[in-house]
């Protein structure tokens, strides 16, 4: 079996948020497509490990944030790769709330959703959402999760669908928090030490060689 026609399919990078009692949560998911026109219905794929996966089932709502190509890595590292869980993400994020989730003013446009309907897999939830409320915010390009791997050289979190157990590489530097493998022409120990993770914005120290 092939992996690559897995990886044909279109994906997205898309914040995912929801609402628990007065906490809001969220984190990036891959895998969301409009599947009905009329009702306009989204189905959305998130992992069991995921804190916000129990957010939407308990609440019946989430809302996507479309996110740009031009996206701030530190939102890539927030949302995608730390657990709500641990931290408030909206500590340091501009956001507007739309039907009581919040939405991040970074995104291109924004979708909110109830959810009508869910299937469970052994790992992931897909939730069937109708839409209550979308609009447009900027006008980027929003970024295909073809873009995030090629382009911004970004990985996935393990959570994710379109994660897959990449080869061990030998002598590189490598982000300890999202995987990122420094590829620069300069040795990365000559980089400057305000040098920072391009796709999840931590310090060189967070980096180590493997
Ligand atoms: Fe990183």
């Amino acid at each position: 079996m092939s992996k690559k026609p897995l990886r044909d399919l279109g994906y997205g990078v898309y914040a995912v948020t929801s609402v628990i009692g007065s906490r809001h949560v969220g984190c990036i998911a891959n895998s969301a497509m409009q599947i009905t026109s009329k009702p306009a219905t989204i189905a959305l794929s998130m992992n069991h490990d995921n804190f916000t996966n129990g957010a939407i089932s308990e609440s019946g709502i989430f809302a996507i944030s479309i996110l740009p190509e031009t996206v701030d890595s530190g939102i890539i590292g927030t949302f995608g790769f730390q657990s709500s869980r641990d931290i408030d993400k909206f500590e340091n994020i501009a956001f507007s709330e739309k039907e009581g989730v919040r939405v991040l003013n970074a995104a291109v446009s924004f979708l909110v959703c109830r959810v009508v309907d869910k299937m469970e897999t052994s790992t992931h939830t897909v939730f069937l959402g109708e839409v209550i409320d979308s609009d447009e915010l900027s006008e980027g390009e929003p970024m295909s999760y073809a873009y995030y791997h090629n382009v911004v050289k970004g990985k996935s979190p393990k959570n994710a669908p379109t994660y897959i157990e990449e080869e061990k590489t030998s002598d590189k530097w490598v982000c300890s928090i999202c995987g990122y493998v420094y590829n620069g022409e300069t040795p990365f120990e000559e980089l400057s030490d305000s040098y920072t993770c391009p796709v999840c914005s931590v310090p060189k120290k967070l980096f180590e060689k493997r």
